[in-house]
């Protein structure tokens, strides 16, 4: 069997590994932070640091302290030493294992206990980013990048600033502030077209109440709507029969037929039986109570005919025992 390493990840790993120890070092000295968990992932890796509420500044000083640390390309040394030997070294944590240990020693900064693989030199490490941090109850879990994993991620911020920037022309201090107003812009726009859109829907809703002709004592508003959103039936049929003596036959017409029928409070009818029939007779179906019922589930194409059938029931509405008549 033969075994060949991948140079570039192995170096990688290096990179990371090595860093680790550094930035843990620095979260120490800065933070008093101990870590007590380290992952080496395919994309960043993590320390878990024993502090809740991670202080951000001083995070920063710590990783400014790390990349220090790489800039003075202190040698990185691996070797073992006696149980008797580790006692006297000034290592970061107790080593988990009695007896003949390895120690790999940042000079003059960090001793830890470890059995990893180490680039030679902190130089070797690059440079040392902190990208992420979550706080994790007790503990704050720390992402971080070194070496190539962090110039490549700091050249995929560039571009992605670079767009941004472009597109809200402005410079990259003035990002946040710019996508504030932009949030603020939509927020207010949003708002403005749901006024509008009340107005819009208030005059039609006026319109179709002057129109509908009196059958008896009350109006019957009968309207398709070739094209909108159910929600948009609903509200208008809840609009026309907020006042006394309305009777509102609604449809919309597009891709699929929705259907709502809704009567005022004053008025004895039971619109989920006047529905009840009706969707069903095109395809569909649907329910609801007695002031307002709503129906879906059929081709736009059939709203007509659906009203039609509507408008018909309604119609026979009169006579005693009719289903759709309420107990009045
Ligand atoms: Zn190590």
């Amino acid at each position: 069997m033969q075994g060949r390493v991948d140079w570039a990840r192995r170096f990688d790993h290096m990179q990371q590994h090595t860093g680790q120890h550094i930035l843990s070092q620095a979260c120490w000295q800065v933070l008093r932070a101990e870590t007590v968990g380290f992952h080496l992932g395919d994309e960043a890796s993590t320390i878990d640091l024993d502090v809740a509420g991670l202080d951000l500044g001083a995070l920063e000083r710590a990783e400014a302290l790390a990349n220090e640390v790489v800039f003075q390309d202190r040698p990185v040394r691996a070797a073992f030493f006696s149980e008797a030997e580790v006692a006297a070294l000034p290592l970061r944590k107790p080593p988990a294992v009695r007896g003949e240990v390895r120690v790999v020693q940042v000079e003059g900064f960090d001793s830890s206990a470890c059995g990893g693989t180490h680039v030679r030199r902190t130089g070797e490490v690059g440079p040392i980013a902190i990208v992420r941090v979550e706080h994790r109850g007790q503990e704050s879990r720390v992402h971080f990048l070194c070496g190539h994993r962090a110039t490549r991620d700091h050249r995929q911020r560039i571009r992605i600033t670079s767009v941004l920037m472009a597109a809200l022309t402005v410079g990259l201090g003035d990002l946040p502030d710019a996508v504030a107003r932009l949030q603020e812009d939509l927020r207010a726009a949003r708002k403005e077209a749901k006024d509008l859109r009340e107005r819009v829907l208030d005059a039609e809703t006026e319109a179709l109440l002057a129109a509908a002709p009196q059958v008896g004592e009350w109006k019957v508003v009968r309207h398709l709507l070739p094209e909108g959103e159910a929600t948009t039936l609903k509200w208008m049929a809840q609009r026309l029969t907020a006042r006394p003596g309305v009777v509102a036959l609604l449809a919309l017409g597009g891709d699929r037929g929705q259907l709502a029928f809704a009567c005022s409070e004053d008025i004895p009818l039971d619109m989920a039986a006047l529905l009840r029939e009706v969707p069903r007779a095109v395809g569909g179906g649907g329910g609801g109570g007695p002031r307002l019922a709503q129906g879906g589930g059929f081709a736009g194409a059939r709203a007509a005919e659906a009203l039609d059938l509507a408008w018909e029931r309604l119609g026979q509405v009169g006579s005693s025992g009719n289903p759709t008549r309420r107990d009045g």
